[in-house]
């Protein structure tokens, strides 16, 4: 072939792949799924601070390759609804700091601030009809400033209610960032149960369904931190987070496990390692097959699938 010829064809294959790329990716439901942990949006860039627009970029960056927010307790529920050749995302957020979530008074209003990361979402958002406006915010009730339900005295409720108005997450991360691992089973419970009815004083009713445990520390037993009542306040988890770890197995595959949630620290080095490592090893990535109730898997791996899968899911085998 003439060597021109070559090169244009090869060009123009080069660049159809983007817009294909979705459709390029077969269905594996059996892949692994990034929950990616924020602290603080803020500036300049540091070990816990992602800037602003470095927040924005990583949005991009998840948008343009295919990711797409879903709500943890959705994965957890094996709810996972994204278009076919997509793969889902989760978002945390640790800490409850003022750059997560901040209103600005102007003219006597309150405008959500556009630098915050509520205010970045919901801009993305709007934006990339189909990327999804999720995120679970891990919130310390009883921290010192300034990390206090977001910093805002007054507004503390205000923005628990809009979160779940959302349909944002709020998580129980202890009353006030305590180490699980060095205090006996009475305080453990205490700090789970109180971050509990701190929040439900502001959102009645509103089940803190997950855990993300301060510095990663798992207390002595770890049946504390799944369910209990103290005192007449009862918490209940269905799912506890680590601080590190790296993606998380499928939520239907049978080496999932709840209690045991790795993530990834969203910051440079680790994102950017990750993103590369899922486009290099497409086989370990989630891809949604598009429909929110089969279960798609490479032939050949069932062996690995969870038995049984949620409540009406299908699973079904690819070629
Ligand atoms: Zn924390």
């Amino acid at each position: 072939m003439n060597p021109y010829l070559r090169l244009i064809l090869w060009a123009c294959a080069f660049a159809l792949v983007p817009a294909s790329a979705a459709a390029q990716r077969p269905a594996n439901e059996l892949g692994q799924i990034m929950i990616l942990e924020y602290h603080k949006i803020d500036s300049p860039e540091g070990r816990w601070t992602r800037t602003p627009e470095n927040f924005r970029r990583d949005l991009d960056r998840l948008w343009e390759k295919g990711y797409r927010l879903v709500a943890l307790n959705d994965l957890l529920d094996g709810r996972l609804d994204v278009p076919a050749g997509t793969t889902p995302v989760v978002l945390t957020f640790d800490d409850s700091s003022p750059g997560q979530f901040r209103y600005l008074e102007k003219n006597g209003t309150l405008e959500i601030d556009p630098a915050c990361a509520v205010g970045i979402l919901e801009a993305f958002a709007q934006e990339h009809p189909g990327f999804g406006l999720k995120a679970t915010f891990y919130v310390l009730p009883a921290a010192d400033p300034p990390n206090r339900l977001f910093n805002q005295p007054g507004h503390e409720g205000r923005k628990l209610q809009y979160l779940v108005s959302r349909g944002f997450e709020i998580g129980n991360h202890t009353l006030w960032h305590a180490n699980l691992a060095r205090y006996p089973e009475e305080t453990v419970r205490r700090q789970l149960a109180s971050a509990q009815d701190w929040v439900r004083r502001y959102v009645p009713d509103y089940r803190l369904r997950t855990l993300a445990l301060p510095m990663g520390a798992y207390p002595r037993e770890i049946g504390w931190a799944v369910r209990g009542t103290i005192n007449g306040s009862s918490y209940q988890h269905d799912a506890i987070l680590q601080v590190a770890g790296g993606p998380a197995p499928s939520p239907f595959a049978k080496r999932f496990d709840p209690l045991r949630l790795p993530r990834i620290q969203a910051l440079e080095p680790d994102l950017s390692r990750w993103l590369d490592y899922f486009d290099r090893h497409l086989d370990q990535r989630f891809v949604s097959d598009g429909d929110p109730l089969t279960v798609t898997v490479p032939k050949g791996m069932k062996g690995a699938v969870r038995d049984p899968l949620p409540q009406g899911l299908r699973l079904v085998e690819r070629d």
